[in-house]
């Protein structure tokens, strides 16, 4: 039983240089808890400007699943889910497809109590500075294009009526 918790939560190794998490080596960009990961990613890519602004966009123009989700829960979205993303969810949007991205992993870290511990993301990068700069360069480039975004399409309805040569 304790075998087998131990192998589950064994310590990870740099992809890079296979030195252990622990002793923190160059390529390690970032270990934080899993809640804290999104607000230091944008800490340390000194995004926050273009991630507050990109945050409002979301907020004012939901996907159409999350708005009918959060209809249907009854939960408005709110100023809260700047931070409150799922550092999975920033992974697959923002990080993943950076080409200094080097991946992620989860190690579970005792806190000072058995009951304070906690998954730390890992987060490696073959050069962690030229991560964040190219994390900062893309978050200011979606908040700049959001920008310049043309006005939502009509409804379907709205098309339907609209004149055929109005269309092309
Ligand atoms: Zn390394």
């Amino acid at each position: 039983m304790v075998e087998s918790r131990k192998s589950m939560i064994g310590q990870k190794h740099c992809p890079f240089c296979q030195t252990p998490a622990r002793r923190t080596c160059a390529h390690l960009a970032l270990a934080v808890e899993a809640r804290d990961f999104v607000r230091r990613c944008v800490e340390m890519c000194q995004g926050q400007q273009s991630w507050q602004s990109l945050c409002q966009w979301r907020r004012a123009h939901p996907p159409a699943a999350s708005r009918s989700m959060s209809l249907e829960s009854g939960v408005p979205l709110s100023e809260r889910e700047d931070f409150t993303w799922l550092e999975t969810a920033f992974c697959a949007e923002f990080l993943q497809r950076l080409s200094w991205f080097g991946g992620t992993e989860y190690e579970w870290r005792a806190g000072p109590k058995p009951e304070q511990g906690g998954f730390w993301v890992l987060l490696w990068s073959k050069d962690p500075q030229r991560l964040w700069w190219e994390l900062r360069d893309d978050l200011e480039r979606q908040s700049a294009a959001n920008v310049q975004l043309p006005p939502p399409v009509p409804s379907p309805e709205a098309w339907r009526t609209m004149p055929l040569n109005y269309a092309r």
